[in-house]
């Protein structure tokens, strides 16, 4: 029987999707010394990186440092890097069993949480997935008709994703100017007339999810005052128990008192952070006008958790912009057993398995959001990643004997080129990089983005 993993049979991999859970995948199995192994890591765009490139806020550049790890990775001999390649088209679950022996799947959460209001899909009411993406670029958001022209955003959610996009619509345009963001977007900010933005926590301050850099951001913001009224972040005798072992809830709530003992300041925009209130309508006559809110109390749910429950005291809040910032979900993709209550691939421990047999699919793994749900940081990624690869190691005997027919990387690039697809090799993309790098260079800024696939493949073209 061969070996997979052996020079006489090394084993073959792919990895659907680019961004950190799946680069940090292919690293864990490139370092194991023992493991004869190809990796080819499939990706929509002929850009790799995931949310590092179309999720991070520009203002966080540093962050995006870790794209020099993951460049090692896709740099590394044994992995290919297949770019403008979309899994359930132009490569379908039938090829990958037949061309890998492992398949990862690391397609990330690409849709939004749903509030499940009235008039939440009117214009200017739009989730935060799409405003992240539409700032940063990404060829699905690029033509988002985002319309700055009001002085009020309502922003739902209290996590880090609601803090980023919260700074992005109230931070000088000047000083993003010198970042990677999407030159449309940055002139739109120009334009913009939004002079306040309002955070809406549907929980109290003890159970917001941001964390404490993240709120102590903006109060350090130029030109922004940061307004919180005392009464919203007193707390209940639950939150406080609840909050006796939170270091994060105890440090926010800290920073929240800080930001309700300012005086009332005059810097030229405001973040008002409130608690307890909930969307309850996107209201509008054709585009979003206002959010109608209920204020909220906390109750104990049967978990011992504390959850929110309308008080039947509403108000409305004027607003022209209205973003979601509730959450991210991750879509079914073809071939693979999805569990839709908790919007994952239906996976235990990274190892695929059909809900209805339990039964394993042999072979198929998950990582990143895909596998866990839509938290955590990029390095959270890292070690939950390498959690998948020992699944996929110890499955490696079950899977010794396989015949070797398709199991040439040769083969995927012929079948590839048959079906007329234009592959955006790592070479591509270091060439598409050197482009966005110099056009960036030239004004100062780290890059400036190409936003749209055809731009992106004329660049490569022209390079190859
Ligand atoms: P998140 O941390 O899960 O926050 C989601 C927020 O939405 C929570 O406050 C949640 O409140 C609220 N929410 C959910 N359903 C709601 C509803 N129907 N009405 C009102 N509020 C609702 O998710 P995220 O902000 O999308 O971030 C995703 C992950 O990426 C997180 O782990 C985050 O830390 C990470 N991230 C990190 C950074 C950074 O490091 N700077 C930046 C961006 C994202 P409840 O708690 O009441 O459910």
């Amino acid at each position: 029987m061969t070996q997979l993993g052996t020079a006489a049979r090394p084993l073959r991999v792919a990895v659907v999707g680019a961004g950190p859970a799946g680069l940090y995948a292919a690293q864990a199995l490139l370092d194991r010394p023992d493991l004869l192994l190809t990796v080819d890591v499939l990706n929509r765009f002929p850009t790799p990186f995931g949310l590092v490139r179309d999720g991070v806020a520009p203002d966080h550049q540093s962050i995006k440092a870790v794209t020099r790890v993951l460049e090692r990775t896709l740099a590394d001999p044994r992995v290919r890097f297949l770019g403008n390649v979309t899994y359930g088209v132009d490569l379908h679950h039938r090829d990958l069993k037949r061309f890998y022996d492992q398949i990862v799947y690391a397609v990330g959460a690409q849709a939004d949480r749903r509030m499940s209001v009235p008039g939440e899909d009117l214009p200017g009411s739009f989730p935060a997935i799409s405003f992240v993406g539409w700032y940063n670029g990404h060829p699905d958001y690029r033509d988002l008709p985002v319309d700055l022209d009001c002085e009020r955003a309502v922003v739902v959610g209290n996590g880090n994703v609601a803090m980023d996009v919260t700074r992005m619509l109230v931070r000088s345009p000047d000083e993003l100017a010198g970042t990677d963001m999407a030159d449309y977007a940055l002139a739109a900010l120009r334009r913009s007339r939004v002079r306040e933005v309002v955070v809406l926590g549907r929980r109290g301050a003890a159970q917001a999810s941001f964390t404490t850099p993240e709120v102590r951001e903006l109060g350090r913001i130029e030109g922004v005052d940061v307004a919180v009224d005392p009464a919203d972040i007193e707390l209940d005798e639950a939150s406080r128990a609840g909050m006796e072992e939170d270091r994060t809830a105890k440090a926010n709530l800290r920073q929240l008192q800080e930001y309700a003992a300012r005086p009332p300041g005059s810097a030229p925009r405001r973040i008002t952070l409130r608690f307890l209130t909930s969307p309850v309508e996107v209201l509008g006559n054709g585009r979003a006008a206002a959010v109608r809110v209920e204020r909220n109390r906390l109750e104990v749910d049967p978990n011992g958790g504390l959850r929110s429950k309308g008080t039947g005291r509403f108000e409305v809040v004027e607003a022209g912009l209205v973003l979601r910032s509730i959450g991210y979900r991750t879509v079914p993709i073809e071939g693979v057993p999805f569990d839709p209550a908790t919007s994952t691939l239906n996976n235990i421990a990274g190892q695929v398995v059909h809900p209805s047999t339990g039964e394993v699919a042999p072979g198929e793994y998950a990582a990143g959001w895909a596998k866990r749900g839509p938290t955590g940081k990029i390095g959270n990624n890292k070690p939950d990643s390498a959690s998948t690869v020992a699944a996929m190691l110890a499955d490696l005997p079950e899977l010794n004997g396989v015949a070797d027919d398709h199991r040439d990387p040769a083969k995927v690039d012929a079948f590839l080129r048959r079906r007329g697809v234009d592959v955006a090799t790592y070479t591509d993309w270091q060439a598409l990089d050197a482009h966005e790098r110099a056009a960036g260079a030239a004004q100062g800024r780290p890059r400036v983005k190409l936003c749209t696939v055809p731009e992106m493949l004329e660049v490569i073209q022209r390079a190859r």
